[in-house]
């Protein structure tokens, strides 16, 4: 039974400690690419910083990849790392690029409140830069899913 407790204490602990703040917990993590603030200054665009470090969000309909629909692949600005494929990516009308499904295991999942009410965060697993959030009403056909991603954050690459 005590082992159950501790099991059951151990499971939720990643839920608490993805509570912290943003800047706190990019500090916290040990990331494969990780890169002082002055570097990631240098390596990107003021907007891309904002983004991809701080959390950002691009205004919608403004980013390169909203209504673009070539096959190929998706990958950090931050890393390169290949996060999304074009056959994930669909037409929601929101005014970001949306996809039902990442590439499996490239994709961190937090929780912040920066707005008043929890919402899950995305971000890159190999170099922790900020992605965008996921919500529920994505295609009822497939994940139900939409990872709401700021095209600032991505690359792409035609296959
Ligand atoms: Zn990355």
């Amino acid at each position: 039974m005590n082992n159950l407790i501790t099991l059951l204490i151990l499971s939720l602990l990643p839920i608490f400690s993805s509570c912290q703040n943003n800047s706190d917990y990019l500090k916290n993590k040990d990331y494969k690419i990780t890169r002082s603030n002055q570097e990631w200054r240098e390596i990107l665009t003021p907007l891309e910083y904002h983004v991809l470090r701080n959390a950002g969000t691009e205004k919608p309909y403004t980013g390169l990849y909203d209504k673009h629909y070539e096959k190929g692949v998706y990958s950090c600005k931050g890393c390169d790392e290949e996060l999304y494929k074009s056959e994930n990516k669909y037409n929601s009308n929101c005014g970001w690029p949306s996809f039902d499904n990442a590439i499996e295991n490239k994709i961190e999942y937090g929780i912040d409140y920066k707005i008043g009410y929890p919402r899950i965060e995305l971000k890159c697993k190999n170099c922790g830069s900020h992605l965008g959030h996921m919500f529920d009403d994505g295609p009822k056909d497939t994940t139900g899913k939409r990872h709401c991603i700021n095209s600032i954050a991505l690359n792409f690459k035609p296959i």
